[in-house]
């Protein structure tokens, strides 16, 4: 039957706190919208069977992301272009990134929330399998205040979760732990966008010395609910990929899933889709592993002095350079990238202070302090969208780097890559505003992202 508008409300406070109010007043009465691109589809078909709503779209305490040194933050009121568009979320949670890239199409990432997706509760949803990778929680909120619990933990059955009718979902929060596994995502339906999938999988994969050291499956469409195949993970972790593990793993897959026959599959073809991504998934992983990297097996064979002499460009801090010559020999790139972050983290701050050092100021070529022609070279690289950038914005730039420069008695850090003159000079403005110890974090954390992306290139080279 077709809705009748008439018999509809819908109000907009504005505020999360007048809307959780609303909600407690009259409990189950008011439906949240976001982005209504659930709500509106059961609207039209007349199934929608809330006859007040209130709208929760583009509230700004849902709206942020926000970065802490162990999670990302990220406001239940974000839509999948915001996710797809934030740096961090694209560099350290890749399926996530990927699964807002397979969302429909623009028109509905620009609208689409991911509170939204995780509500309405699809089993076919997207980005949830992502979220159990990541060992996501969610903060709901309420008039009673906030509480915080594993996703995990959340879908209970079909369409069934633990959200009381008076609560939000207000944030989602994941660990920044998994920048070093190997990811993979895929969807299996008509095609990408705009299909919703039949199968898909986000997974997670970390090797070291020949054996699964770590593995985290997910799959989308397998059951009520979105699936950790918990039992596969257990039956290959710490063995060696070889076609009796993969066999063994498909056997596992089978028998966890719980699919279904409905309009867009049927149940014999999904548990034998899932089969065949866990055991793609398997193999890349193993690819990847034994790819190695040629120039990091070559560098692992360098006499120490050397080897600390190429590696340090990537840093600038000798100590850090000792550090990882000291480690070797390291496996391949996510041992690598997981040395790094460790030692980093735990160098004396005047060793950080020398990393720091071995920059230009944002807009210039020279660094303050003597770095290698490597260093200078990568500089220019990363900083290639300011040398092209208008000349007042430039000359903004510099004022501001030196005001940085009076206050923090530093060169102003900053992953430049990818960014435009004008988003840095915004990072810059806001970053001025820090006290001292929350900028020592801040900067030596986009220290820790440029070293990604140079250890990266050096494996190029
Ligand atoms: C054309 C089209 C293509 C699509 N393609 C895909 C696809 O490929 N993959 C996929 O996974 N999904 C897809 N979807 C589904 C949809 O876009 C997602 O589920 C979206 O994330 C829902 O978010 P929303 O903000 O629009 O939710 P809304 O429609 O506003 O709300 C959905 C439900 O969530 C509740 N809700 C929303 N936010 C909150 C909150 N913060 N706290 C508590 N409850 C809340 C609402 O009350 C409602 O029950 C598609 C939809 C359309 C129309």
């Amino acid at each position: 039957m077709r809705a009748n508008p008439s018999e509809y409300e819908m109000v907009a406070p504005g505020n999360l706190s007048a809307i959780v109010s609303l909600l407690a007043k009259e409990p189950g009465v008011w439906l949240p919208i976001a982005g209504g691109t659930d709500v509106m589809v059961q609207y039209a078909a007349g199934k929608l069977a809330a006859r007040k709503l209130v709208s929760i779209w583009n509230l700004p305490e849902l709206r942020r992301i926000e970065v802490t040194p162990d999670e990302i933050r990220i406001g239940a009121g974000c839509t999948y272009t915001d996710l797809r568009k934030h740096e961090i979320v694209g560099s350290e949670f890749p399926l996530l990134a990927s699964a807002s890239r397979w969302t429909g199409g623009i028109a509905n990432q620009n609208r689409g929330t991911i509170g939204g997706n995780i509500v309405n509760a699809s089993p076919a949803a997207d980005s949830l399998p992502a979220l159990l990778v990541y060992d996501a929680d969610l903060i709901l909120v309420s008039v009673r205040g906030e509480r915080r619990l594993r996703y995990e933990n959340f879908h209970t059955a079909y369409k069934k979760m633990l959200l009381a009718n008076d609560e939000l979902i207000q944030t989602v929060c994941l660990p920044r732990r998994f920048d070093t596994y190997f990811s993979h995502a895929r969807k299996v339906g008509a095609r990408n966008a705009q299909a919703i999938s039949k199968v898909c999988i986000a997974a997670l994969g970390r090797m070291a010395k020949g054996v699964i050291e770590d593995i985290r499956i997910a799959l989308g469409s397998v059951a009520p609910v979105p699936l950790r195949l918990t039992e596969t993970e257990r039956i290959v972790r710490g063995k060696a990929i070889d076609p009796a593990l993969v066999l063994s793993a498909r056997n596992a897959a089978a028998a966890e899933i719980r699919p279904i026959d409905d309009i867009r599959s049927t149940a014999r073809y999904r548990a034998a889709v899932a089969g065949n991504l866990v055991a793609e998934f398997l193999h890349r992983l193993k690819a990847e592993h034994q790819e190695g990297n040629a120039a990091l097996a070559r560098w692992n064979r360098l006499p120490p002095d050397e080897a600390l002499r190429t590696i340090l460009p990537c840093c600038g801090s000798k100590a850090w350079a000792q550090e990882m010559v000291s480690r070797r020999p390291l496996e391949n790139e996510a041992e690598l990238l997981a040395t790094s972050d460790q030692t980093w983290r735990n160098l004396t701050r005047s060793d950080w202070m020398e990393a720091f050092q071995s920059h230009p100021r944002i807009g210039e070529s020279q660094p303050s302090h003597s770095a290698s022609t490597q260093s200078v070279e990568w500089s220019a690289q990363e900083q290639s969208n300011v040398a092209t950038a208008e000349a007042a914005v430039k000359t903004t730039l510099a004022d501001a780097n030196r005001e940085y420069e009076r206050r923090f008695n530093r060169t102003f850090i900053v992953c430049a890559t990818g960014k435009s003159a004008q988003e840095i000079l915004e990072i810059l403005r806001r970053r001025l505003q820090n006290d001292a110890e929350t900028e020592l974090h801040e900067a030596a954390e986009q220290q820790r992202q440029i070293m990604q992306i140079r250890l990266g290139k050096w494996l190029q080279e």
